[in-house]
């Protein structure tokens, strides 16, 4: 068997990476309300480390990299990560996922560097809404430009992550379906998880078999093949439609049996599981100047700690990092 096994024989061959933690925005379903303990920015992992591990990460089996943050579209010159990620041959597929608000400033310059395909947050279409989950100080139409910034520089496919929490923003799921019908738009519906340090509340948790049954009124949805990738989601269509709808399920259906993910946090820290506080260091040892035979015996000692499921169902939540700080 060739490639990175853990210890429950499922393949691993795809590394979330955190380039920062920073964010232009504080969505109240990631942010918590106190903000987070900024990193320092010594403690960030720079480009060239974020290359060396994936250079190893590579040899060992991983041949997918998503960038994610907070907001990697935060962290300056990313397109240069982007390229350099994109040297590396065992890596077949480079994405993103941004909360789009400054996309249709640097959509062009991440094609060139090499960037396929983007996803991107958006959880209400309206506008007064949009400022109440962001806390920000941007517009539902910074994000509206980022998507047709993404399709305009040929970015494919461009996915749209809606996290559906009852009373905030469950009234749109037919809003954000329909946007499916008539365009090519390709909506997922993510189910709200209890993440570290946001005021999460079981009132406020829409499962997916919900969110379909009221999309029933749309018209009857058929499976689909997703276009790239291989994650959780599953997609499907409405009859004629020329975009496709998607369903993550984490917490009422948990696919933990099929996870293929490590994740990598901006300080360097590898994750076997996104909702588990364990976590293997790789900054320090790399500035102390481990080989890259040592380097990938870290990376598979955190591999063979992956657990074989999340704990939710009986009450086990994370309690460390805020999901802004791990990536989603
Ligand atoms: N800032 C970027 C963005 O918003 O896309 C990337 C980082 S964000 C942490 C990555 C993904 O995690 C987003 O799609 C976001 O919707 C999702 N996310 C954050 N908190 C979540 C929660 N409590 N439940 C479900 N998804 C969550
Ligand atoms: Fe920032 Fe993304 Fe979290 Fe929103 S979901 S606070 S944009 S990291």
């Amino acid at each position: 068997m060739t490639g990175l096994y853990d210890s429950f024989q499922r393949p691993i061959n795809y590394l979330r990476i955190s380039v920062t933690d920073r964010c232009n925005l504080r969505c109240v379903y990631c942010m918590p309300d106190d903000g987070i303990c900024q990193m320092s920015h010594g403690d960030i992992l720079t480009y060239e480390e974020i290359y060396t591990i994936v250079q190893v990460a590579a040899e060992l089996g991983i041949t997918k990299v998503r960038l994610t943050g907070g907001e990697p579209l935060a962290r300056l010159g990313l397109a240069e990560l982007v390229q350099m990620l994109g040297q590396l041959d065992a890596i077949d597929d480079i994405s993103l996922t941004t909360n789009g608000t400054l996309l249709s400033r640097y959509a062009p310059v991440l094609k060139r560097a090499g960037l396929k395909r983007v996803n991107i947050s958006l959880d209400t279409l309206r506008p007064d809404r949009f400022k109440r989950i962001t806390r920000g100080s941007y517009d539902v139409a910074d994000v509206l430009g980022g998507i047709d910034g993404a399709r305009s520089a040929g970015l494919s496919p461009v996915k749209i992550n809606v996290v559906v929490m009852a009373g905030i923003n469950d009234d749109e799921v037919l809003d954000f379906a329909g946007k499916t019908i008539g365009e090519e738009w390709h909506v997922r519906f993510i189910e709200f998880m209890p993440t570290a340090g946001v005021g999460y509340s079981p009132s406020r948790f829409v499962p997916v078999s919900e969110i379909q049954k009221r999309l029933e009124q749309l018209g009857e949805l058929e499976p689909c093949l997703p276009h790239v990738g291989n994650g959780p989601a599953r997609y499907f269509r409405f009859p004629g439609g020329r975009g496709t709808v998607g369903f993550i399920n984490p917490v009422s259906e948990h696919f933990c049996f099929h996870c293929n993910r490590l994740r990598l946090t901006a300080d360097g820290k590898l994750c076997p599981c996104l909702l588990s506080d364990d976590e293997v260091d790789l900054k320090q040892p790399l500035r102390s100047g481990v080989s890259s035979s040592e380097l990938k015996q870290l990376i598979v000692t955190a591999v063979s700690s992956k657990p074989l499921r999340h704990h939710l169902p009986e009450g086990g939540l994370p309690e460390g990092r805020p999901m802004t700080q791990v990536g989603g």
